[in-house]
């Protein structure tokens, strides 16, 4: 069985703290895909010291020839695309279909990133400059919904402009980070310029937040690793940006096109058995049309075919852990007891030949209430809440009632309902008539309120967190 390890200054670390677990696949639990050595304290720091001491020489190289270097790692990625999506489809249960999706919409926005910055680490205005200079070594932290694309969106621009880097993806999918690391290890980066650690957060997390040399940290992960985070860093000068949890929402007005609501709904509530940041997990829907839309909801969800993700005929595979698994039941038992109407799923599915794994049917209630837990928490599983609206004011009351603030669409004809409700909802991602998960590499992904802090990644944002500005005056 393979071991994974931690990267550090161009090498494969075994870890001194002993602390090895075993990975299974959570489509199937019984088959084993390898072990993990977890790093501890003196891992950190290594990685930490090694890409401190790689800063110098790395951003040395010119940003033509940074960009050249990943722009090889993008292609070898484009050409073991076949192998990666298997990978992720192992570790993490997304359906292979939706593992190729993530490793294209990773490529496109890291494409998107190189060529942007291949542009703009200088601007000129008039006879002026703007320099886009590298902070030096930055930590990027990433959660395991998408393992491959959080790395790289942080990755590619943070290496791009000349910082050095130390990568702590989520633990619960060293294996994609593995992939991508062996990748790394082919190509001409110099050593110690990227660095990563497996092992869990909270234990290595406080020695990288500590380091003297850290000069960023980029978190994708949830509200709460944030607020540690935030905590981690408090006492020392360092940049903090982070993605967090969310429980967007969709309005759906009594003159939308109903058919394409509930097919975003179901689209973005499901996907990825509902662990997607930008997934949909409320839907408020207007009364005029309350009970023919939440049937077409069940009629779709129907249609979904939960299963291993390597089933080709499968549209939804399992939650990735028992923790997972444990949370959602929870928030489902919970539902129930507040009064919430099960319209469909609620339980693990009966099909023995999916006992083995952490499998949950689509789940939809109705009738639920502004203040239940099922509207306001984040789940990250597959459960969308139902809520009714008299109208469009209290349809957008409701949304704006969460302590999160990151994805948000509207479904109407009408233009000037669909801008009130831009002007208005307090959300960092919004639509009109789009699925709440749909992006565009050269926009903002940003939440507000418990959904994001600092910077927004993506788009020109990712420069000016990765970096810090010089304005450069000179006489005509
Ligand atoms: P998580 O917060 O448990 O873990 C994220 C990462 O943080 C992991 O690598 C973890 O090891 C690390 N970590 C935990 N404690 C730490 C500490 N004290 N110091 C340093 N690192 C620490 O999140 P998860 O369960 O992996 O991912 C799911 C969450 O991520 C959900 O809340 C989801 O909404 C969020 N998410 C947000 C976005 C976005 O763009 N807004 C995208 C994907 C996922």
């Amino acid at each position: 069985m393979k071991t994974f390890k931690s990267y550090i200054s161009g090498s494969w670390i075994s870890t001194k703290s002993g602390i090895t677990k075993t990975l299974h696949n959570p489509a199937d639990t019984n088959q084993l895909t390898g072990k993990v050595e977890y790093a501890g304290g003196e891992i950190a720091q290594a990685a930490m010291d090694a890409a401190k001491d790689a800063w110098n020489c790395w951003r040395e190289y010119p940003v033509a020839k940074r960009i050249e270097i990943l722009s090889v790692l993008l292609e070898i990625i484009k050409q073991e695309r076949d192998e990666i999506a298997k990978i992720i489809t192992t570790e993490n249960g997304k359906t292979l279909r939706e593992s190729y999706s993530e490793i294209d919409s990773a490529l496109n926005e890291a494409e998107y990133q190189t060529k942007f910055l291949s542009k703009s680490i200088v601007e000129h205005i008039s006879n002026h400059e703007i320099r886009y200079e590298p902070l030096g070594v930055v930590l990027l932290i990433t959660p395991w919904n998408f393992p491959l694309a959080t790395i790289l969106r942080k990755l590619v621009p943070a290496l791009a402009v000349g910082n050095t880097v130390v990568v702590k993806p989520s633990e619960l999918t060293p294996m994609t980070a593995d992939a991508l690391f062996r990748i790394i290890d082919r190509l001409g980066f110099p050593k110690g310029a990227i660095n990563m650690l497996i092992g869990e957060g909270n234990v290595s997390g406080p020695v990288l937040c500590k380091h003297p040399a850290l000069r960023a940290v980029s978190l994708t992960g949830s509200s709460y690793t944030g607020a540690n985070i935030a905590r981690q860093i408090r006492d020392y000068k360092v940049k903090f940006q982070a993605e967090m949890g969310g429980k967007n929402a969709v309005v759906v007005l009594e003159d939308a096109d109903l058919d394409e609501a509930a097919n975003a709904v179901v689209q973005s509530g499901f996907a990825c058995c509902g662990q997607w940041c930008t997934g949909t997990s409320r839907v408020i829907v207007e009364k005029p049309v309350y009970e023919k839309f939440i049937n077409m909801l069940v009629e779709k969800t129907g249609r979904i075919s939960t299963g291993d993700g390597f089933n080709k005929s499968v549209t939804m595979g399992p939650l990735i852990s028992k923790a997972q698994l444990d949370r959602v039941e929870a928030a489902v038992l919970n539902a129930k007891k507040d009064g919430a109407k099960l319209l469909a799923g609620g339980k693990r599915p009966g099909k023995a030949e999916l006992s083995n794994g952490y499998f949950f049917e689509p789940t939809i209630f109705a009738d639920v209430k502004p203040g239940m837990n099922i509207a306001q928490e984040e789940i990250f599983g597959p459960v969308i809440a139902v809520l009714a609206a008299d109208n469009m004011d209290e349809a957008l009351s409701i949304a704006n009632n969460s302590k999160y603030g990151l994805a948000f669409s509207v479904y109407t004809k009408s233009k000037s309902a669909a801008g009130k409700f831009m002007n208005e909802v307090n959300a960092g991602v919004c639509h009109i008539n789009l699925p709440t998960s749909f992006r565009d590499p050269a926009l903002p992904l940003y939440g507000w309120g418990n959904s994001g802090c600092g910077l927004p990644e993506s788009g020109r944002f990712a420069r000016d967190f990765f970096t810090k500005t010089k304005a450069i005056y000179k006489a005509q």
